[in-house]
């Protein structure tokens, strides 16, 4: 595909999601446009200005609330199964626009256009399973110590959820919150990245016309634009019980204050700085494909991309020259296209934060194998392409602590039993996603045991990289604590009551206790 064809095409998949360059503000349940200052939203693909958004005021915001809060009393009454059809529905709605929203996804954000669809998928199947649960809230029943009563709890939906989201799952992020949460009765107001906001404007559409056909209130999904300002608007609001915010560990940690400060819920889905352990029973070629895929796929912007590669030092050198043998077959470019592996990264920042990343490895006594450096010329004009490293480096360095949001891979060396390996692996304050690459079941069940990986997410046989929806979604220590998506996640949305009904003609008081009138 010529790269002519290619902005050819995004132009056509934004006139099918209906938007137009100009004047997209905050939703407000009437598609009114927002009156503050202007944020646009470029492309890093090829450094285009896609569209310009407007941010919300503090008086539009107060009209959001007033529309999500006057929605929340009509949902809420809605049966659950019925809540489900709702997210059924709309779940079709993503499969019917699954192409045009994968290619704004990958022109606004920069990743691949297969990743793209992959988000608009996952986007889909939560719905899926949001459906399922939609018939599955359920609590327990408990026998009760006192004679003719029953005691059982239940759960019911919470109000208004806040939703932040990053700039690298600019769509999946906000549905995973959304699904669950709309099955679970609760109506969601949602800040999208600053970076990313167009994916903002083209979900919102889908999810307002499923909720027009369906004759229900715009308000049960509403979208506010704007930087953390805008954002601390929802974190400081005690008209909104939970915020579920996704982004950076210094993010989380004014949020959280924030939002505990006014005793609300938070669900923190923050950074990570995930390894793989390859031991000496680890099959080499598995463990490259996880390795590479992990540390250079979506150009190091997941949070769960591979930071580390904890290896054993008796197979160290075979596992370095199959690495540096594959990253030299890396084709980066335009994400659009699929011949390329590696996109751009987000923005220039990002980009020199990549730069000090590398110099600062170096300073420290690393040593870069794969160079890396920033790609100019045709092609290449957003300035964000930058090539995937690896540096050699030792587990203490101080670089190593950091989540850096690009393709830099450090390679870690270890010593003697597999211990020594999974002690390097917890050695850092994030807690998301770890691996393990062994065909030898005492090093992997140990890894997975209460002494092994101490994240989120522990993985044998498979890279750090990327996750089910069908399992609970999150991370441990500075990555937050927070679950989403799949198993029992939903339970945050929720608030629990337990119940004790006295169907006897007596009353008893619980613990024995006599109260004689
Ligand atoms: P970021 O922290 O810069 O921004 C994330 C969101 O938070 C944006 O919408 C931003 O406007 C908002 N925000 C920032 N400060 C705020 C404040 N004080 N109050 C309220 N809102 C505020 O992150 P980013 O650069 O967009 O995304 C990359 C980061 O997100 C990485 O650290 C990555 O690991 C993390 N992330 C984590 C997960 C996860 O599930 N654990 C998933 C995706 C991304």
């Amino acid at each position: 595909m010529t790269e002519i064809a290619v902005r050819f095409d995004i132009e056509n998949a934004l006139k099918i999601l209906g938007i137009t360059p100009v004047n997209h503000g905050t939703w407000t349940g009437s598609n009114s446009f927002g009156s503050g200052e202007n944020i646009s939203s470029i492309s890093p693909v090829d450094g285009a200005t896609i569209a310009t958004v407007k941010t919300t005021t503090q008086n539009e915001y107060e009209n959001v609330i007033k529309t999500a809060s006057e929605a929340f009393k009509i949902w809420r009454k809605l049966p659950a199964p019925q809540r489900g059809e709702v997210v059924r529905q709309f779940g079709e709605k993503l499969r019917e626009m699954k192409e045009p929203l994968g290619k704004l996804v990958s022109y606004e954000m920069g990743k691949s256009y297969q990743e793209g669809l992959g988000e608009v998928q996952e986007m889909i199947d939560i719905c899926d399973f949001a459906v399922g649960l939609s018939r599955q809230l359920h609590g327990l029943t408990m026998h009760s110590e006192r004679p003719g009563h029953r005691m059982y709890e239940q759960y019911h939906p919470l109000g208004i959820v806040g939703i932040i989201s990053a700039f690298n799952f600019p769509v999946a992020v906000w549905a995973w919150n959304t699904a669950i949460a709309w099955v679970c009765g609760d109506v969601c107001v949602w800040k999208p990245s600053e970076k990313t906001p167009l994916c903002g404007i083209a979900c919102q559409h889908i999810a307002a016309t499923v909720l027009k056909a369906n004759d229900l209130p715009e308000g049960i999904s509403c979208l506010i634009n704007g930087d953390y300002k805008v954002g601390e608007m929802l974190t400081h609001d005690k008209r909104v019980p939970l915020v579920s915010a996704t982004g950076s560990i210094g993010m989380g940690k004014i949020v959280a204050q924030a939002v505990a400060a006014r005793l609300g819920k938070s669900l923190l889905e923050l950074g990570g700085n995930n390894a793989i352990i390859v031991t000496p029973d680890a099959d080499i070629k598995m463990t490259v494909i996880g390795a590479v895929f992990g540390a250079v796929g979506t150009a190091g912007q997941r949070c769960t991309s591979t930071r580390r590669l904890i290896v054993h030092d008796s197979i160290y050198e075979k596992v370095k020259d199959a690495l540096v043998k594959a990253y030299k077959q890396l084709q980066i470019g335009n994400p659009l296209n699929e011949k390329n592996h590696v996109g751009p990264l987000i923005d220039q920042k990002a980009v020199t934060d990549y730069q000090q990343a590398l110099k600062k490895v170096v300073e420290e006594g690393g040593k870069l194998i794969v160079e890396g450096g920033v790609l100019r010329g045709n092609g290449y004009e957003s300035g964000c392409y930058v090539k995937p490293a690896i540096a050699e480096a030792k587990p203490d360095f101080e670089i190593v602590q950091h989540e850096t949001f690009a393709p830099v891979l450090y390679l870690l060396k270890y010593q003697g039993d597999v211990e020594n390996a999974i002690q390097i692996q917890n050695g850092v304050v994030q807690g998301l996603s770890s691996a393990i690459m062994t065909n030898n079941l005492r090093e992997a069940e140990l890894f997975l045991s209460a002494e092994g990986s101490d994240c989120g997410i522990a993985n044998v046989n498979i890279g750090t990289s990327g996750a089910e929806i069908g399992g609970a979604f999150g991370g441990e220590k500075e990555t937050g604590g927070g679950r989403e998506s799949g198993s029992d996640a939903w339970k945050f949305y929720m608030r629990r009551q337990t119940n004790t009904i006295n169907y006897s003609t007596e009353l008893p008081l619980a613990q024995g206790i006599k109260f004689n009138l």
